[in-house]
């Protein structure tokens, strides 16, 4: 390929990044990451750099499987693609329809394919209120929704999301969606205790639907770790409220299982980590790992069958796409074969938690959150108060992640907050390596915030 700087030259000219500042982005050219392998990226200037972030919370399975790239050039030479639109179907999406079906709650038995995350969201924005009009309810549309949720960016997902960054730009939310508190205990759960706060803010919920009036509400949506926003892992007291208040109101409950689902937390959803029991859970990322474009809602069968009555008039040229159908179910037997999840919960997390741990010790930590293979550290400027940083260009958030780029590991940061969600296959050495890793950066990102 071209040399790194004619690619960054190029790459500012003519490529719009996600979620980028473009100018700064050209100033400093963007790293060119030309191949990876495990749990390694290689850049351009062959540099090696550990991936804890499993590029978007989802190469679940780690880079370079040799079995997913041979099962993806067989699909296309067989049936590159067609749709299952109108009266046809083919043999990927029905294999992998039963197989995520199998492997979710005992009553779900239905899914709605997609391309990705943010148009799965999009589905169940309509898949709801039209749920609601065929049980003759038509006036239950609004859907609740909790503040610093990331549920996606196209309009329907964007407005579902409580990103006030987002919702500046294009006038979101639509109509009929509205926000509540997350339960971020460590900066907003003053002298209470997590479980007093966890109920606190899981009855925020009934009071809005008593303002709205339970005849007007439709769903409630919710990440059951709340993950682009900070890793914001609920009190224990949390989700149990949460669902007693959806089941007293006739609420559905959906749960967005896009970063939580196929193993991040331990356990195959984090519907099973928190005991939630959802009516429609949102699909994606380590669904094909990342190899692939593929989202999804998972109905349950109460759900389907109202759906069922009439024709949904919705659906992407990408749903159920074969290719991508294909990669999950490879995907899916490689996470069964090498019980990826199993060893998460019994080998890798509780490893992972104890060197945690050990960084919850720095000055500059105030809460070291984890869970399976998910977490935060909460940066403080004074653990005993519990205080949060200014937030803006020099916040310490990026002064640490940015130290952690130039020492060849990816952790994200979200305001004060430091994070991991590495590949399912991190290995103990890997952690600590990165836990040694991640103490110096501390060390120096302190220096420079006391600078
Ligand atoms: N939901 C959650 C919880 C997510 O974290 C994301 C993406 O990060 C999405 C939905 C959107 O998924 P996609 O980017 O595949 O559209």
């Amino acid at each position: 390929h071209l040399p790194t700087a004619e690619l960054q030259a190029l790459d500012a000219a003519h490529h719009m990044h996600p979620f980028t500042d473009s100018n700064a982005l050209a100033a400093k050219g963007a790293r060119v990451i030309t191949g990876a392998k495990g749990v390694h990226l290689r850049d351009s200037d062959g540099q090696e750099i550990m991936d804890c972030m499993a590029g978007l919370w989802c190469v679940n399975i780690g880079y370079g499987r040799d079995s997913i790239a041979e099962v993806a050039r067989r699909q296309l030479l067989e049936l590159p693609y067609y749709n299952t639109f109108f009266q046809t179907t083919h043999v990927p999406a029905i294999a992998l329809a039963e197989k995520v079906t199998s492997l979710a709650p005992d009553h779900m038995n239905h899914v709605f394919f997609a391309a990705g995350g943010s148009d799965a969201n999009d589905t169940n924005i309509r898949l709801v209120r039209h749920y609601w009009a065929l049980k003759g309810k038509p006036e239950k549309q609004v859907i609740i929704s909790r503040k610093n949720a990331y549920h996606g960016s196209t309009v329907g997902a964007a407005s579902l999301g409580g990103m006030q960054a987002m919702h500046g730009q294009g006038t979101l939310p639509i109509p009929g969606v509205v926000h509540i508190n997350q339960p971020h205990w460590y900066l907003e759960g003053g002298d209470m205790t997590p479980e007093e706060f966890g109920l606190q803010r899981a009855r925020e919920l009934e009071k809005k639907i008593a303002e709205l009036g339970e005849d007007n509400v439709a769903a409630f949506i919710a990440e059951p770790i709340q993950g682009a926003g900070g890793v914001i892992i609920p009190p224990s007291t949390y989700w149990p409220e949460i669902q007693r208040i959806c089941d007293a109101h006739e609420i559905l409950l959906i749960a967005d299982e896009v970063i939580c689902g196929f193993g991040r937390t331990g356990n195959m959803w984090g519907s099973d980590t928190f005991s939630i029991r959802p009516d429609i859970m949102t699909i994606a990322k380590g669904l094909s790992s990342g190899y692939a474009p593929i989202g999804g809602s998972i109905l349950s069968d109460e759900v389907f069958d109202v759906m069922a009555t009439d024709e949904f008039y919705h659906g992407y040229t990408y749903s159920g796409h074969p290719m991508s159908c294909a990669v999950a179910l490879e995907n899916l037997r490689i996470l069964e074969e090498e019980n990826l999840i199993g060893n998460v919960r019994d080998v890798t997390a509780p490893y992972l938690a104890e060197k945690w741990a050990g960084l919850g010790e720095h000055p500059l930590v105030g809460e070291a959150r984890i869970c399976g293979l998910v977490g935060a550290l909460q940066l403080t400027p004074d653990k005993a108060s519990r205080a949060a940083f200014a937030e803006g260009p020099g916040n310490v958030g990026v002064i640490a992640r940015d130290l952690c780029f130039e020492d060849n590991f990816i952790m994200r940061h979200v305001g004060d907050q430091l994070i991991i969600s590495p590949p399912l296959i991190f290995s103990k050495e890997n952690i600590d390596t990165l836990a040694e890793k991640a103490w110096k950066v501390l060390d120096k990102t302190m220096a420079s915030a006391t600078e």
